[in-house]
């Protein structure tokens, strides 16, 4: 093999650390090991057909030629998607920073303050320019935050609406074609009923519980709200309103006109168009709808010693904890766009921001008297940046189509033949000048020279926004270059991330992200393309997605892909929706309740939820495998109504179970479908596969196991892969009539023929979901190729294997497959710790970062312990540094079980110890301080100073403060 593959990079040992590592395990080959922990029933016998795999250098220059296939036009479609300037300061010292896209999500406050307070950062602004209390730090896109507006304020009805039951949401036409068909999709399975309509003619009859509209609306149109606003809360109904982030600088927030829930996309602050996503939606709502809110929220607090910190506030409220009793299935987001757009806010501030806008709106208003001049009328009175034109009687759609197109130019063309223009802060005098032409050349006519912008509005007085916003001194202090990249380093600073240490997340993956991988995301032809351009403008795109589907299905052993999921449970909500629909059409529509093992993960209780089911929890057994007896008897008293199991393999436990395919038949001998989660498949890729084992669905990970960084808590991608009975299945989308669009299929291409009357659905704003990171997931698989995707994989199980066997005589593994082995992860026994000393694993959780390392998962799936996946990234040499440091913690649990360390004031504890701690005048404690922050030799070498000391949970969620200013509130 050549040295410069990417497999060699990827994987951290090599061949003589493999010979030690299998020594320690106690095994003679790697293929033993292999054959000891995958039953032998389920182990592939053939390698995955992959193309030969390329050198990183041959990578970087075929993404070039893919690069090359994309054509970027001036594109003034809008539909919610808008050209944006990336500062290049937030480019390149976010977006391209290791330290931030890969960081994990911010459970561990104490570690993450520094994107904690970007993401502060970006609630702040959403509620600043909203003019709403409360914000959280992200959706997954514009239409899934309308659909979990439905969903909130469904939740939240007043008792009489829940006795009539109210099902009916109200909904104005004008709005994104996208969004309306993700509520759609959404409302079918809870029983919610959309009414679509115009705003102007909506009747609030006893049956209807909110309405949705959006400001300015699908045409442009800024239209007055407060009225309808006024009616509906007269009618105790809810108002949620669509809002253009940017459009929220000049007019009037939807916040002061009594909106009940804001939410939209921030996608044109600063973030490139990317093919559609991935990008942040915002939410904001009412303070007193928090407990209702979906998805994080970051909230104030203190630390142990008073200091002000961040920490993410109720998390009670999240599936993790609350399953299928969950408001929402989100877990992964859109952490790292959100930190984008937080960060464009921060750097333009108030003045930024507003004459940004103001240029936007002054040229759209010069846009259309120059269109008024050459004979065009156009039909919205009050807009922000989009017109929507009638063309005159001798100019043909087609006609005005050919010559946009000949001047690289794309505009939005409606089903009447009316033709959309939306403006965007890219939109230069020379850009407008072309724009112009476009419009007198289809009208035969001369246009004149182009004036310079001036400050025309046309936004009406009564809805021009008055009051100000971005007041915190964050958003007034870092507009030069140099202040802003020295507040970005300021914070990455405060955040262990991939480019520190080891982050060993069961269930989580966090393996290396590799540059390579990441660089073809940087490239104008990948960031600047939009989702709605026409198929031959995109073919580096379509080419590069229609090639990883097919891999992804030849990794999976499935017969079709659908990208449109921005997240794994995503991907589990609309795999369901996927099943549903396949039933329905077989005359098996009744079957409404789906098996989840207890072990699960939140997600899968709460997406079955979210998708109409009804969940029925079968137990697990001593081994922590599926307990068959107890699935036998579920599967079989609940047969006629089963819909579906979903099962994650290897289980959350980390084990091969060997019964899989027992389980399998079981499900299917009643009628039912197997889903399984894909969490897991870092350790499958190559050796088995869900469609091998006997499943129907599965999703993937794309952040997990195909190397798209986690970003501090997105983006995700979360695709499906179904069996062939269920590829008709697949979601569509409105902007292509054509469903095969989103889809890919090596199937014949009539599957659709026949399921005409069943309805598709849509599970995202954009068609193929968070398709601007899916080159990181090609490259992977392009660079290591078959070969190097299997000994991956081997890897992983490997490395996992080793540190149980380093592990295994203090803390002890809680559960082992049939031969005694673990998978890809281990679940560390801590409960006797805490029995014995009163030390529990948050206290070993916070040591470890004062060891500068990320805490493993905690308390999942079983309370009381720790769940450690290596990965197949990490070298022997950071392998044994941690081993090193939990047998070190281990040494320091010891002293307080023989009396050497105090009960009450020890080093776990106490931790972490933060560093003005560590260097104040006073040091009280009953341990010396070299104790606490150096406790080991390799400690020294590369020590993560700490910012603050241990974080109270109990206080920021007593008091939710989700924005900078509730620091002086605390
Ligand atoms: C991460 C994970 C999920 C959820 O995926 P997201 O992308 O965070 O939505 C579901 N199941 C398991 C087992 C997971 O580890």
């Amino acid at each position: 093999m050549e040295t410069n593959t990417l497999c060699n990079r990827h994987i951290g040992p090599d061949e003589s650390d493999v010979k030690k590592m299998l020594e320690k395990i106690g095994v003679h080959s790697l293929d033993e090991l292999i054959n000891q922990v995958i039953p032998a029933d389920i182990r592939l016998k053939e390698p995955i057909e992959l193309p030969e795999p390329l050198t990183e250098y041959a990578y970087g220059k075929h993404m070039a030629e893919l690069a090359a296939k994309n054509k970027l036009y001036a594109t003034y479609i809008g539909m919610g998607w808008y050209n944006t300037i990336t500062p290049a300061v937030i480019q390149r010292n976010v977006f391209e920073n290791p330290v931030w896209y890969t960081s994990y999500t911010p459970y561990q406050a104490e570690i993450s303050q520094g994107r904690l307070e970007a993401l502060m950062n970006f609630q702040t602004a959403v509620c600043d320019l909203t003019g709403m209390p409360l914000a959280n730090s992200s959706l997954l896109d514009e239409a899934t935050a309308a659909a979990e507006a439905v969903t909130m304020m469904h939740g939240l009805r007043p008792r009489d609406q829940q006795k009539n039951n109210a099902n009916v949401v109200l909904v104005d036409e004008k709005i994104f074609p996208q969004t309306l068909a993700v509520m759609q999709t959404r409302a079918l399975p809870q029983g919610i009923e959309l009414r679509v309509g115009q705003y102007t003619s909506f009747e609030f009859t006893p049956d209807v519980f909110a309405c949705v509209i959006q400001y300015p609306n699908a045409d442009g149109s800024v239209e007055d709200y407060r009225e309808l606003t006024a009616q509906a809360h007269a009618a105790n109904c809810k108002v949620a309103v669509a809002a253009d982030i940017l459009s929220l600088a000049l007019l009037t927030p939807p916040g002061e006109w009594d909106a009940d829930v804001v939410f939209g996309s921030t996608q044109r602050l600063g973030v490139p168009l990317f093919y559609g996503g991935p990008s942040a939606a915002y939410f904001a709502t009412r303070d007193e709808y928090k407990r209702n809110v979906p998805g994080r929220i970051i909230g104030w607090s203190k630390d142990k010693y008073g200091k002000p910190c961040f920490r993410m506030a109720l998390q009670t409220r999240e599936q993790h904890i609350k399953r299928e009793k969950a408001t929402s299935n989100i877990c992964t987001a859109q952490a790292l766009l959100a930190t984008m757009a937080g960060f464009y806010t921060v750097y333009h501030g108030e003045e930024g921001i507003k004459s940004i806008a103001r240029k936007i709106h002054a040229t759209t208003v010069f846009l259309d008297k120059a269109l008024q001049a050459l004979g065009y009328n156009q039909f919205n009175k009050a807009y922000f940046d989009t017109l929507r034109i009638a063309l005159p009687q001798e100019v043909s759609t087609q006609h005005l189509q050919s010559v946009a197109l000949s001047k690289e130019v794309n505009l939005r063309y409606f089903d009447n033949g009316d033709v959309g223009v939306s403006i965007d802060e890219t939109t230069d005098v020379c850009a407008l000048k072309t724009l112009i032409s476009v419009f007198a050349i289809a009208a035969n006519r001369t246009s004149e020279s182009i004036q310079p912008v001036s400050e025309a509005c046309v936004i009406p007085d009564t809805l021009q926004r008055k009051s100000s916003f971005l007041m915190h001194p964050v958003f007034r202090s870092y507009h030069t270059e140099t202040e802003m990249m020295r507040y970005i380093k300021r914070l990455d600073r405060k955040d262990i991330s991939l480019a520190h240490s080891m982050i060993s997340l069961g269930s989580c993956t966090m393996k290396l992200n590799a540059a390579s991988e990441m660089l073809p995301l940087s490239r104008p032809e990948f960031g600047g393309m939009h989702p709605l351009v026409p198929a031959d403008q995109a073919q580096g795109y379509l080419e590069m997605i229609q090639n990883l589907g097919q891999y992804l299905q030849r990794i999976t052993g499935f017969a079709g892909v659908s990208f449109q999921p921005n997240s794994g449970a995503a991907g589990e909500y609309t795999g369901l929706m996927v099943i549903r629909s396949f039933l329905t059409s077989i005359g098996q529509g009744h079957r409404d309740k789906v098996l989840i093992p207890a072990s699960a993960h939140g997600t899968n209780p709460a997406s079955a939820v979210q998708a109409g089911f009804n969940v029925v929890i079968c137990a697990c057994d001593e081994q922590g495998n599926v307990d068959m007896g107890d699935l036998r008897n579920k599967a079989e008293a609940n047969r006629n109504e089963l819909a579906a199991l979903m099962i994650t393999y290897p289980s959350t436990h980390g084990i091969f179970e060997t019964s899989i395919r027992e389980i399998c038949e079981l499900i299917h001998s009643c009628g039912a479908q197997v889903y399984m989660d894909g969490a897991n498949m870092n350790a499958q890729v190559g050796l088995t596969n869900p469609g091998f084992i006997g499943a129907d669905v599965c999703h993937l990970n794309l952040h997990k196991t195909f190397c798209i960084p986690h970003g501090g808590g997105g983006p995700g991608a979360g695709p499906i892969c179904v069996a062939a009975h269920l590829v008709p299945f697949l979601p569509s989308h409105p902007h292509f009539a054509d469903n095969s669009t989103a889809n890919v299929l090596h199937e014949a291409d009539d599957v659709h023929a026949g399921v005409n009357d069943l309805p598709l659905h849509t599970v995202a704003a954009s068609p193929y979901g968070s398709a601007g990171i899916l080159p990181v997931t090609y490259g992977y698989i392009r660079m290591m190729g078959a070969a190097g995707l299997t000994a991956a994989t081997r890897d992983a199980i490997l490395n996992a294997n080793y540190l149980a066997a380093c592990l295994r005589d203090t803390y002890g593994i809680v559960y082992r497959g049939a031969t005694g082995f673990v998978g890809h992860e281990m679940i560390l026994e801590c409960r006797n710790i805490h029995q014995e000393t009163g030390i529990t694993e948050n206290d070993m959780a916070k040591r470890l970062m004062d060891y500068g390392y990320h805490a493993p998962t905690l308390s999942f799936p079983v309370h009381g312990t720790l769940m450690i996946e290596p990965t197949e990234s990490e070298s022997l040499a950071e392998l044994d540094n941690f081993v090193e440091v939990m047998l070190s913690i281990w040494q320091e649990i010891e002293e307080v079980k023989n009396g050497t360390a105090s009960k009450e004031d020890n080093v776990l504890i106490n931790a972490p110890h933060p560093e003005y701690e560590a260097v104040a005048d006073n040091w009280e404690h009953s341990y010396v301080r070299q104790k606490a922050v150096y406790p080991t030799e390799s400690v020294r070498n590369n020590k993560f100073w700490i910012n603050v000391a241990r974080v109270d949970n109990t206080l920021g969620d007593r008091k939710l403060l989700p924005t900078l200013y509730g620091v002086s509130q605390l």
